[in-house]
């Protein structure tokens, strides 16, 4: 479970990014951040992982203050998407996906399954593709080993920063599709920055609107349709 507690953030220059900003992400759900550009959703993010420090107010994982954690644990244990594709060049999608799983100190065997069993899982043959670099993939498969190899180490968080704005609208149409194909499947915590609002209702269990650093609405998606 994520907790932010009354955040706040304020940026060196005097830029205000987010304000009493308190959210609950339950384990296991998959909350939808969407508001105009600007409007602090990946400032939110990148406190997660602590890329980014809130000026004040706190930040739990499973009731734990996230400074508390040792940093390389926290993010071991978070998966993050963004949307420019930021596969190594020079590595296959075996490697690529191998990454956090090595630094973990698996098994050679267990990194491979686990590559196999991940490229299944968003219909990439691994026959195919475990040997083939980020340049021989569409920009559509590039962005699904994205998400996969955000997943590779069995993360419990997934952050997710506009994952797939920077595809053509049926790749696009084709990925939220998958993803929410992939979150039955793996029930993990998923927070997905968008600012697609069709997007943020077809994918979220949850959906939070914001506005100039501040949240203005949490719902499900049925009831923000009501409510609006
Ligand atoms: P979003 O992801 O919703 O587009 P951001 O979280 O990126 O919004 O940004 C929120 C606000 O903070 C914006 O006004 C942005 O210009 C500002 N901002 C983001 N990063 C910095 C930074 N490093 N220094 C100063 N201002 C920043
Ligand atoms: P898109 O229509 O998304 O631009 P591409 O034309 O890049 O797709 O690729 C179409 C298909 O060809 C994809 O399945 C991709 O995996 C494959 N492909 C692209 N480049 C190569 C390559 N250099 N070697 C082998 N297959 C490739």
């Amino acid at each position: 479970m994520i907790e932010f507690a009354d955040v706040k953030k304020v940026y060196p220059d005097g830029t205000k990014a987010l304000e009493d900003f308190s959210l609950k992400i339950n384990e296991g759900e998959f909350v939808t951040l969407i508001g105009p550009s600007g409007c602090g959703k990946t400032t939110t993010m990148k406190m997660v992982n602590r890329l980014i420090e809130p000026t004040s107010g706190t930040i739990y994982i499973n009731d734990t203050d996230i400074n508390t954690y040792n940093i390389h644990e926290l993010r071991w244990n978070i998966g993050y998407v963004l949307q420019q594709i930021a596969l190594f060049p020079h590595m296959t999608i075996e490697e690529n996906i191998a990454v956090v799983p090595e630094m973990k100190k698996w098994k050679r065997k267990q990194i491979q399954d686990r590559s196999k069993e991940l490229l299944e899982m968003v219909g990439l043959d691994p026959s195919v593709y475990m040997h083939r670099r980020p340049d021989e993939l569409s920009g559509g498969e590039q962005q699904r080993v994205g998400v996969i190899r955000a997943l590779a180490a069995n993360p419990n968080i997934i952050l997710m920063d506009e994952p797939f704005s920077a595809l053509d609208p049926i790749s696009r149409e084709q990925l939220q599709h998958d993803i929410r194909e992939l979150q039955q499947k793996i029930r993990k915590t998923i927070v997905f920055v968008t600012h697609d609002i069709d997007e943020a209702l077809a994918l979220g269990d949850k959906v939070c609107l914001m506005r100039e650093g501040r949240i203005i609405q949490v719902d499900t998606p049925q009831q923000l349709v009501l409510n609006p």
